[in-house]
């Protein structure tokens, strides 16, 4: 736990983001969560992702922008993704933070980004999808989808819950009134026991209800996680409700866990895998060497053969 809290710290201090991004080995050790910095390089991952029988999601890294017109560059960056998507003929979809398109800055500004690239998406037949951040934006998070979600159509756009928040319960209520698509996952910052489950096992816990409650929903719904116990629990629940393979999808980042995602293709699962690149990658691999301390390791043993 003390090791995650440092790790999630060191997530959000700037200068170490600076050094590790022009520190060559770190950089080279980081293509084990992330697909490259370019469009290009995210793309080769996705055609092999495809070829392994999943689908994706595009993630440009880059969090927390610091002016209107670094969002303005996201908005372009994300309009050129859905472009290339049609281009290349892959398929993926793509998932976007607000706070990428200035919701720290202005929400109005975030929602007329977001909307730009939903209008974009929905004109091609995509989906967009909205991760969720730390818990001082999930409200305005949950607003802005909202507003998107009453525009547009419910294969169009979709949002992200977080087992690990005690309010996200009675949110996937009040979301699949709208009716909405959700990504369940357990969520990935430090939050104080106020607002999420210090321990564990309620993560876990809620993470099942919240799972099951959607998918009893007969709509469409993510199911993000790496964790057999949550992975299990999902396909005893579908198997004892009649549910069927196509009725939802699992959902893995890249990466983590291969062995897992094949076995889950190869047993006829939808499966999509998130893909990150860019070249803002640290506090995105950070959050990842946080949820598995045994991944610093990895990165030691790596740094040392150079
Ligand atoms: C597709 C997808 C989208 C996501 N979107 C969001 C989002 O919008 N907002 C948000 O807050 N979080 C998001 N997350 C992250 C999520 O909240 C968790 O932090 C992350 O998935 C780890 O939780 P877990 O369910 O895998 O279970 P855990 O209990 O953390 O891990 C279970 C097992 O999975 C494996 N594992 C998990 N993480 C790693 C890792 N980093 N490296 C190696 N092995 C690992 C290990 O075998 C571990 O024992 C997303 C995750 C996925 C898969």
């Amino acid at each position: 736990m003390v090791t995650r809290s440092a790790l999630i710290y060191l997530s959000r201090q700037e200068g170490l983001k600076e050094f590790a991004t022009r520190f060559r080995p770190f950089k080279k050790i980081t293509t084990r969560f992330v697909a490259g910095e370019t469009i290009d390089e995210a793309i080769a991952s996705i055609r092999q992702i495809n070829a392994e029988g999943a689908t994706a999601s595009f993630d440009h890294l880059n969090e927390s922008v610091s002016s209107a017109s670094e969002a303005e560059k996201e908005v372009r960056q994300y309009l050129r993704i859905l472009a290339r998507i049609d281009e290349t003929g892959i398929r993926s979809n793509v998932s976007i933070k607000l706070t990428q398109f200035g919701l720290d800055l202005d929400p109005e500004l975030a929602y007329k980004n977001a909307r730009r690239i939903v209008e974009d998406s929905a004109r091609r037949g995509n989906f967009v999808r909205v991760d969720m951040e730390g818990s001082s934006v999930t409200q305005a998070t949950l607003d802005i989808f909202k507003r998107l979600r009453g525009e547009f159509g419910l294969n169009d756009v979709g949002i992200v819950l977080q087992s690990y928040l005690r309010r996200t319960y009675d949110d996937a209520k009040e979301l699949l009134k709208l009716p909405a698509r959700i990504r369940i996952c357990k969520g990935a910052y430090m939050e104080p026991p106020e607002v999420a489950f210090p321990d564990k096992k309620d993560v876990d816990d809620n993470y099942i209800r919240v799972m099951q409650l959607l998918l009893s929903s007969g709509i469409y719904h993510g199911v993000a996680t790496h964790d057999p116990k949550m992975i299990s629990a999902t396909i005893d629940f579908v198997q004892k409700q009649g549910i069927g393979k196509d009725a939802f999808e699992f959902q893995m980042l890249y990466g983590i866990r291969r062995d897992l995602q094949r076995q889950l293709a190869r047993d006829g699962y939808n499966l999509r895998i998130y893909v990150p690149y860019g070249k803002h990658w640290y506090p995105y691999f950070m959050r990842r060497l946080a949820e598995r301390p045994a991944n610093i390791w990895f990165v030691m043993k790596n740094m040392l053969k150079g």
